[in-house]
């Protein structure tokens, strides 16, 4: 896509929810997951490094960088769990992307709706190569924003058709049965936790709260279940019980940052997990037996969001959904800033 110099486009949350529509949910999320396997299998070629927190008591602000040595991308995104009672998102978030030869953006775009679009891709595609076969029954525990999105991932991916609700707020539950009318899964919503996960062949704990929850006992978890634990992912919160932990061979995206923020943040540095991305490249093994539980111990890594961001960018041209954003200064003299602010000087006005 031709740029002029100054102008870099943008993606307003109107634009993307306009783009995910042209496009269709499930498509969008099936597309996302193809993009996030290719950068997957070319994980070497990635710069990574576990991002840079700024904590509160109330939540936390981070920073996620990553690039493949032509382009760079970054997302700032929060974690607020009290945010919903003032009437704002636990998470919200923006991305750039930027040209590794000059260093100018070529993309700014919100990302609270693509991060929600990412987080159920990835955690579909990690369920593509570690679910049971032919699971068709997933317990979703924490109803909130990312819910419907992991529904919506899981059916397009692996053809998930029911789930089991289950939220301490049933409003929410009730919400996440409402949005998901007419989508071809069927809802049951369950009184408790260990309601939710009966004859659930995958276990998705999605869940928001600063502390170290137990969303999942041991005795809730049998044989063959694939537990996507999405909610964990900060120092101090996570929602698994240890003893499902030791029980369950662990799939992650990064190991140095899955350790300060996943749930294996209460096993010792040394238990073996294996990186999701090697599973993807054929170099190691996903599933390897029936009665296996397998946990995809979800934290969000920067080359999930590059990887949504170039999606996103390569729709632009051919859809037109974005904005031109004076950001860069462009003096027709590179060197002549000072000028450009001079000559941009409003004439006093005349009394
Ligand atoms: P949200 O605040 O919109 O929803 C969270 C829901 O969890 C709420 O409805 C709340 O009532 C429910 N809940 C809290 N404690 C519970 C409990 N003990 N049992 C059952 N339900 C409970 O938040 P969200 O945007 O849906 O995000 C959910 C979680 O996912 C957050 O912790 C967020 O940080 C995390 N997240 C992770 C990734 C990732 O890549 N791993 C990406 C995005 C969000």
């Amino acid at each position: 896509m031709q740029q002029k110099l100054n102008l870099v486009p943008f993606v307003s949350v109107d634009k993307m929810m306009k783009l995910v529509h042209l496009i269709g949910v499930e498509t969008f999320l099936i597309e996302l997951a193809e993009e996030i396997e290719k950068d997957f299998r070319r994980w070497e070629s990635f710069d990574k490094v576990a991002r840079i927190p700024a904590h509160s008591q109330e939540g936390v602000i981070e920073l996620m960088p990553t690039t493949d040595g032509e382009v760079y991308g970054f997302k700032y995104v929060n974690g607020h769990p009290k945010n919903t009672r003032t009437g704002r998102q636990t998470v919200t978030a923006f991305g750039l992307l930027a040209d590794m030869a000059t260093g100018y953006p070529l993309m700014l775009s919100e990302m609270t709706m693509l991060t929600a679009l990412r987080t159920a891709a990835m955690s579909a595609l990690a369920a593509k190569y570690l679910a049971p076969e032919h699971a068709r029954t997933m317990a979703i525990i924490g109803n909130g924003a990312q819910s419907e999105f992991q529904a919506l991932a899981f059916k397009a991916l692996l053809g998930v058709n029911q789930v089991r609700l289950y939220d301490i707020d049933r409003s929410a539950s009730l919400k996440c049965a409402r949005n998901l009318v007419g989508s071809g899964i069927d809802c049951v919503i369950a009184a408790s936790a260990q309601e939710a996960v009966l004859g659930a062949d995958i276990v998705t704990t999605v869940t928001a709260d600063k502390l170290n929850a137990t969303i999942l006992t041991d005795n809730m978890i049998g044989p063959g279940i694939h537990i996507n634990a999405v909610g964990g992912d900060s120092p101090g919160k996570t929602e698994l019980h240890a003893d499902i932990l030791h029980r369950a061979s662990i799939f992650v995206e990064y190991p140095p940052q899955t350790r300060i923020e996943g749930e294996i943040q209460q096993l010792s540095a040394d238990h073996p997990v294996t990186e999701l991305w090697s599973v993807i490249a054929d170099r190691a093994e996903g599933r390897r037996g029936r009665d296996e539980i397998t946990l995809f111990d979800s934290v969000g890594f920067a080359v999930e969001d590059f990887s949504a961001l170039r999606y996103v960018r390569r729709k632009l041209a051919e859809t037109g959904l974005y904005e031109d954003l004076d950001l860069l200064a462009d003096p027709d003299e590179p060197r002549d800033l000072y000028g450009m602010l001079m000559r941009a000087k409003m004439p006093r006005a005349v009394a």
